[in-house]
């Protein structure tokens, strides 16, 4: 079975390029562009990692992240924070609302997968869904 990353996400262009890179990598990604459906897809899609951004419509990532955290069945899925955010504290905020770490963006597609892969159990990361090196 794919690992299954959910990305919510509300800036095109940052989605697919996410998407692009994980599903070359052999990941299953699902997709929400406001907080809201972002919590709804991931009680239904059930990821294996969330990459949440910051700045979002609807409900911004820290409340996406503070609501999943209070929910049984999902506050054990790793959630990564990508942001712009470089202002002092988000970093703390960003972590004391449960998320496990946090990328930068712009994001580097060099180096985004093994980033993003010590969030995730080493028998749940894309090399060993038979990626290609
Ligand atoms: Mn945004």
């Amino acid at each position: 079975m794919k690992t299954t990353i959910l990305i919510i996400e509300d800036n095109q262009k940052n989605a697919y390029l996410v998407t692009f890179i994980l599903e070359k990598f052999g990941y299953q990604v699902i997709h929400a562009q406001d907080g809201e459906a972002g919590i709804k897809q991931a009680l239904q899609g059930k990821p294996d990692l969330i990459l949440l951004d910051i700045q979002l419509p609807v409900l911004d990532g820290y409340s996406v992240a503070r609501e999943l955290k209070k929910n049984e069945e999902m506050r054990l899925i790793p959630i990564v924070a990508v942001t712009s955010y470089a202002m002092p504290g988000d970093r703390e905020r960003i972590l004391e609302v449960g998320c496990a770490g946090y990328l930068e963006k712009p994001i580097n597609p060099a180096t985004f997968i093994s980033q993003i892969e010590q969030y995730l159990p080493a028998n749940k990361r894309g090399t060993s869904l038979g990626r290609i090196p």
